[in-house]
């Protein structure tokens, strides 16, 4: 872990760091700056200091694997109902861009059917575990059975869907193999040493953060659904393990699991009117509503719409709300803010309505158009040529 250290010798003691720092983690101790444990490593304090005082320490740590043993990604396929859910093939894309060789563990019952979807792509390995104990997600006997793949496989990374199954799985795989989890990632690439370079917003999406676990394996990462396209089908071949692992150490079974009835789903949708606060007049959200309908989309809203009421959590799109994907999205009095935006990344056409021509939204999107939302939307209305 690294450190901040500071040189007492060549200090003026001019203060100069104490009033930089964002997170007041520097403090004057007995005439002498100490460094508090509210700091974040920022290196802010070390290009401000003018004398060079300070620095940043990496201690050296030791290898708790030997990262040779550990090749190529493993993908959790994620199964509830006997239906493969869609982000286990936008991980197993992923990881075919980034690597050499992909496996997907799939544990559950009766699960012939999903084999035989997981074959139509490029899979190399398939490990299944389809036994009874298994049929409804149990997070404790789920932990065992793909921890004892995962054990046997030795993957380098391991990619988890950062659902309510995967977040509840991903933690405790990665406590189980005393490893790191990156969530939510948004974007992964790789380096030449197989080192995961797991990219997330930070601090309330201010910052994209470049994660790596440089001394364990594997490396675990959790991605929501939609932020990566779903591969091409392309069968090659995939060779297939079948195991069924004993159970009796695991206390925990579900005999039957009422499903929750789902409320509609945002990230399924195929088309979608999105509203920002650019868009509150009642005339352009009945017109909205009227295209909505007129194109078959769904309306979705940024936060700020949602705060002041005009629709619940499930309506909304973004960092700390659904991520979609859909074929068209129609942006209207949406200024396109990061958080807003981390949550449309793979829309493949995006029109933006906003008065404001230098409004970020307009660099995301396929097609802007600059105007007052009143004035755009009948014309759109009257004419539907770009939709
Ligand atoms: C931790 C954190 C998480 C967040 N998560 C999310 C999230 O998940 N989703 C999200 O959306 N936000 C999120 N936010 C909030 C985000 O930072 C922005 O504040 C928000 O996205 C802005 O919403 P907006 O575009 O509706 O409003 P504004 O930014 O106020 O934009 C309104 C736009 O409307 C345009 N406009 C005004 N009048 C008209 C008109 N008549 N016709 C056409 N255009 C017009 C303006 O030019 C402006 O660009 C988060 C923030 C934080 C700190
Ligand atoms: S590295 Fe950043 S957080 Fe730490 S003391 Fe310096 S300015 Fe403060
Ligand atoms: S900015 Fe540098 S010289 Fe000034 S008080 Fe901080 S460490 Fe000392």
């Amino acid at each position: 872990m690294a450190h901040i250290e500071i040189n007492h010798d060549a200090c003026t003691r001019c203060e100069v760091c104490l009033s930089v720092c964002p997170f007041g983690a520097m403090e004057m101790v007995n005439g002498n700056v100490m460094v508090n444990d509210q700091c974040r490593l920022c290196r802010i304090c070390i290009d401000n200091c003018p004398v060079e005082a300070i620095s940043m320490v990496e201690s050296e740590l030791e290898q708790s694997v030997n990262k040779e043993e550990y090749k190529g990604f493993t993908v959790i396929a994620e199964v509830e109902n006997g239906v493969l859910h869609p982000v286990t093939l936008e991980l197993i894309g992923k990881s075919n861009e980034l690597c050499d060789s992909t496996s997907v563990i799939v544990v559950g019952y009766n699960l012939e059917d999903i084999v035989s979807q997981l074959c139509q792509y490029k899979v190399d390995k398939i490990l299944v575990s389809d036994q009874k104990e298994a049929e409804y997600f149990d997070s404790q006997l789920y932990t065992y059975l793909i921890g004892n793949w995962i054990e046997y496989l030795k993957p380098s990374t391991v990619l988890v869907g950062a659902t309510r199954m995967g977040r509840s799985l991903g933690p405790r795989l990665a406590a189980r193999f005393e490893t790191g989890l990156t969530a939510d990632c948004t974007i992964l690439d790789v380096r030449e040493n197989g080192d995961l370079i797991q990219i997330r917003p930070a601090f309330g999406g201010n910052v994209m953060a470049q994660i790596v676990t440089l001394n364990h394996r594997p490396q675990f990462a959790t991605v929501r659904p939609k932020m990566f396209s779903t591969p091409e089908k392309s069968y090659e071949g995939s060779e297939i393990e079948r195991r069924k692992y004993p159970i009796s150490d695991v206390s925990v079974f579900f005999d039957k699991v009422e499903p929750i009835p789902s409320v509609k789903d945002l990230s399924e949708a195929k088309r979608l009117v999105v509203l920002g606060l650019g868009a509150q007049n009642p005339v352009v959200i009945g017109l909205a509503t009227q295209l909505a309908d007129r194109i078959g989309a769904s309306l979705a809203y940024t936060r700020p719409m949602i705060e002041k009421g005009y629709s619940d959590v499930h309506g909304q799109i973004g960092l700390s709300g659904r991520a979609v994907q859909p074929e068209l999205m129609i942006t209207i009095g949406v200024s396109g803010a990061i958080q807003f935006v981390t949550g449309i990344g793979q829309s493949e056409r995006i029109i933006a309505i906003n008065s404001d021509a230098n409004a970020p939204i307009f660099g995301v999107s396929h097609v802007g158009i600059v105007g007052r939302a009143e004035d755009i939307l009948p014309e759109l209305l009257k004419q539907g040529g770009i939709l």
